[in-house]
């Protein structure tokens, strides 16, 4: 963070605030990590803080210190209307552009409070008064540790918040392989783990807490992928109507993507998973190297990310969808296959 940046949230947070931590739909690990280790943080600061998530969350995050006071903006309407509209600063954490929170985005739109982006997706907007932005962080949850150190906080940091931010870094670095993580990374976890942070367990909690539909719905996926050898690619979907044989919850499809780029060879996964209650596509992007996801989800899938983790969406159905992804892979040839 800027020296700037720094003096401008010390003096947001000089005097008990009333503070509205919002984070985007979907919410996925380094979401709620984040969240909820910044929460405890501020907290500790003697600020009013509350959680809100647009809608509901995997259950292999309801372990997560403070799990139970996250507010659900789906199901706690008003309340989350009222909290956002009194609020004196809101925080927004691991997303940059209001859309990300669906319907959410015009009580953001219409708050009277500053915002305060804490982030590390492409291209953020520039609604925040203080906009914490860094595409080569591994995870938000590695900012918001950048961001207490910042606040001279790091003494704050007790078993709880340890948990939570652990959780963010180790679900957004694919358990520490992807790029992004750094020998920073690793140093932020080992200090995590000596405030308290029980690596193994949460490891667990979050990864080994399947249930047997879960698996039986891999074993779709994996059945229904297909591999273009020649563009180095791997796709597989699941329908509305397979997703619903196997007693689909949310998050139950959470890292099926990267399935596709254990395959020798294969740079570029894709999932894609029919919503027939939004009537939408969903598509997750996974690559490898330096072909960009992101770049390619943003023009053609109405979507955004990063580099080599990106998300979009299609309002076509499942087959044009997946025809439309199969008729474009031809003109990234140069780029798959360098
Ligand atoms: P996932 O495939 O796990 O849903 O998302 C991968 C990454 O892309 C995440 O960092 C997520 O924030 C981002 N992402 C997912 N869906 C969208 C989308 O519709 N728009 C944008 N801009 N980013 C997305
Ligand atoms: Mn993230």
């Amino acid at each position: 963070m800027l020296e700037s940046q720094i003096a401008a949230v010390k003096s947001y947070l000089s005097q008990p605030k009333k503070i509205v931590i919002v984070v985007h739909k979907n919410p996925d690990g380094d979401a709620i990590g984040s969240g909820l280790g910044l929460k405890h943080f501020l907290q500790k600061q003697n600020h009013d803080v509350n959680l809100i998530v647009p809608n509901e969350y995997p259950k292999f995050l309801k372990w997560v210190p403070g799990n139970k006071d996250i507010v659900n903006y789906e199901w706690e309407n008003g309340k989350s209307k009222g909290l956002i509209q009194t609020a004196d600063l809101i925080f927004t954490l691991d997303f940059n552009h209001f859309s990300r929170t669906g319907a959410m985005q015009t009580d953001l739109e219409k708050a009277s409070a500053d915002f305060i982006m804490i982030d590390h997706h492409q291209q953020p907007d520039d609604y925040a008064k203080v906009t914490y932005s860094d595409v080569s962080m591994s995870s938000t949850c590695e900012m918001v540790y950048n961001f207490i150190e910042a606040l001279d906080g790091l003494p704050a940091i007790d078993e709880a918040i340890a948990s939570c931010l652990y959780t963010g870094i180790m679900t957004d670095t694919g358990s520490f392989k992807f790029a992004s993580t750094t020998s920073r990374t690793h140093r932020v976890v080992a200090d995590l783990i000596d405030k308290g942070a029980k690596n193994t367990l949460i490891h667990q909690s979050v990864f080994d807490s399947n249930s047997f539909s879960r698996l039986q719905l891999l074993g779709i996926a994996l059945n229904n992928l297909t591999v273009n050898e020649d563009l180095r690619t791997a796709y597989t979907f699941l329908s509305q109507d397979e997703l619903n044989k196997h007693s689909f919850s949310k998050g139950d499809t959470e890292g099926f993507v990267n399935y596709g780029l254990t395959l020798e060879n294969v740079i570029f996964a894709v999932i894609f998973i029919e919503n027939k209650d939004e009537n939408i596509i969903k598509i997750s992007f996974r690559s490898i190297g330096d072909f960009s996801v992101n770049e390619f989800a943003r023009a053609h899938f109405n979507g955004g990310g990063h580099n080599n983790a990106a998300g979009g969406r299609s309002d076509d159905n499942l087959q044009k969808t997946i025809d439309k992804f199969v008729a474009l892979l031809p003109q990234y040839k140069e780029q798959l296959t360098k």
